[in-house]
C-alpha cells in the first residue's frame, strides 16, 4: 500500500505516519525529514535547502523530487510508502506520477487531513514551546508564511487528486487516536 498523507503544517501528518509505520509495516518518507537530514549533514542538497527552509518556503522541486527518487530505489519501499510532506506542488505531483510509473509502484490513497488555521497556530506555538525550538521553521511567524504557502502551493493538490479518486478525507481537528481511527477507516 503506497499513500500520501496530505494537510497543512501542523496537521499531525508525522504524527499519523508514525502510526501508520507501527501499524501497517508502511515505511515513512518524509521530505522534511530528509530535507533537515541533509542540512544536519552539510551535503550539496542541505546548502541548498537550509536558508529555504527557515524561511519557511518551498525547497525547489528538482531538488526534491531528486531526494525522492533516490528514496524509492532503496529495497524497503516495496512493502508501501506513506507519504509525509510530499508532494507538496503540482509539479511535484505529477513527477510522482512519472516516478510511480517508472517503478512499477501504484498510489493506492491519499489522505487529506483537515484542520482550521486557526488550530494550526496554537498547535505550533504549543510544539516550539515544547521542543524548545529545535526546528528553526517552528514559530508562529514562520507558520504563518508556510500556511499562505501551503493554501497557494499545496491545497490546489486536493482537486487533482479528487479527480483520480483516491482523495479520502479525515477531520485532523479530533484527538490522535481518534484521528488514526478516521485513517483506518478511509483505508480499510
Ligand atoms: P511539517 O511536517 O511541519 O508540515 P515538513 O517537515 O514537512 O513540515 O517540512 C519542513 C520544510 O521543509 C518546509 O517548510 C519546506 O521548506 C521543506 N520541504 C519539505 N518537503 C518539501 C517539499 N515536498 N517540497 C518543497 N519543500 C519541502
Amino acid at each position: 500500500m503506497n499513500i500520501i498523507l496530505l494537510g497543512p503544517p501542523g496537521a499531525g501528518k508525522g504524527t499519523q505516519a508514525l502510526r501508520l509505520v507501527a501499524n501497517h509495516g508502511l515505511i515513512q518518507l518524509s521530505t522534511g525529514d530528509m530535507l533537515r537530514a541533509a542540512v544536519a549533514a552539510g551535503s550539496e542538497v542541505g546548502l541548498k535547502a537550509k536558508a529555504v527552509m527557515e524561511a519557511g518556503q518551498l525547497v525547489s522541486d528538482d531538488i526534491v523530487i531528486g531526494v525522492v527518487s533516490e528514496r524509492l530505489d532503496q529495497p524497503d519501499t516495496k512493502n508501501g510508502v506513506i507519504f509525509d510532506g510530499f508532494p507538496r506542488t503540482t509539479a511535484q505531483a505529477e513527477a510522482l506520477d512519472k516516478l510511480l510509473a517508472e517503478k512499477g509502484m501504484t498510489l493506492d490513497a491519499v489522505v487529506e487531513m483537515q484542520v482550521d488555521d486557526e488550530l494550526l497556530v496554537g498547535r505550533i506555538e504549543k510544539r516550539a514551546a515544547e521542543t524548545g525550538g529545535t526546528r528553526a521553521d517552528d514559530n508562529a511567524e514562520t507558520l504563518k508564511k508556510r500556511l499562505k504557502v501551503y493554501h497557494a502551493e499545496t491545497a490546489p493538490l486536493i482537486d487533482y487528486y479528487r479527480g483520480t479518486g483516491k482523495l479520502r478525507t479525515v477531520d485532523g481537528a479530533k484527538s490522535i487516536d481518534d484521528v488514526t481511527s478516521a485513517i483506518s477507516g478511509v483505508l480499510a
